[in-house]
């Protein structure tokens, strides 16, 4: 069902790692008609070409090696009709397969911390998102990409049952990774979002709060229809 005749808006959804942001923003754009746009997609795109370019080596983040590297990246958007939501390529590649491997998922928290990536790829999501319509999941969204958002949440749930999610997606796509690995992954990666000097992870003043550690996707889309309603109400 597609909202046309109301003004479109734009949705930010931040919140911690893992807690199914982009499963439920890709839903919640399905059923407005938004775009979706996965902006933690672009950082591990960043850090896979950084690792396959070698500015990360032995798991060490060469900063200044990887800014040097912005300027060679083109990162783009495609529509794939089979998943419902765009794919990521860089310099043309597909690369969303590659992104959530744990090797990547593992150094992308010290990439995203580096103020060069972080100028480049707010200034794209900025342009992504000016005309409005658009659902879009990240850390930073709410407080640094478009603090005018209309609508803002921030959610969060159980590290243990946001660990467990990932584990399951993981497995599922025949990853080798332990639950352990994927626990300490998740909080580690936490503290770093949320202690870094730049843009750091922070519920914006004016989010509404989804814990959705105990709620299925479909509870979670009638509990954001009715906050829909109430925030169109007092635009
Ligand atoms: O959302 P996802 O877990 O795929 O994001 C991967 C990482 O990218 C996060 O842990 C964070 O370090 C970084 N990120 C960010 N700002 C965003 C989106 C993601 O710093 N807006």
């Amino acid at each position: 069902m597609s909202d046309t005749k109301q003004p479109k808006i734009i949705i930010a959804v931040d919140g911690f790692s893992s807690c199914g942001k982009s499963t439920f923003a890709k839903a919640i754009a399905a059923r407005l008609g938004y775009i979706f746009i996965d902006t933690g997609a672009m950082y591990r795109a960043v850090t896979l070409f950084a690792l396959e370019q070698g500015a990360i080596r032995s798991g060490i983040v060469h900063e200044d090696e990887v800014a040097a590297l912005l300027d060679r990246i083109a990162i783009t958007f495609r529509f794939n009709p089979e998943r419902g939501a765009s794919d990521i390529y860089v310099n043309g590649d597909l690369a969303e397969g590659k992104i959530r491997t744990i090797e990547v998922s593992n150094c992308v928290s010290r990439v995203s911390a580096i103020p060069e990536v972080r100028a480049k790829l707010v200034a794209m999501q900025q342009e992504m998102g000016r005309r409005k319509g658009v659902v879009m999941d990240g850390r930073d969204i709410g407080t640094v990409v478009f603090p005018d958002a209309e609508m803002k949440l921030f959610m969060t749930a159980d590290p243990k049952v946001r660990a467990r999610r990932r584990y399951d997606e993981l497995r599922a796509k025949g990853d080798e990774v332990t639950l352990e690995e994927i626990e300490r992954n998740v909080v580690e990666r936490d503290k770093a979002d949320m202690s870094r000097r730049v843009s750091p992870l922070r519920q914006a003043e004016d989010a509404i709060v989804l814990d959705n550690s105990r709620m299925t996707v479909d509870e979670q889309m009638e509990w954001f229809m009715a906050r829909l309603a109430e925030t169109k109400n007092a635009l």
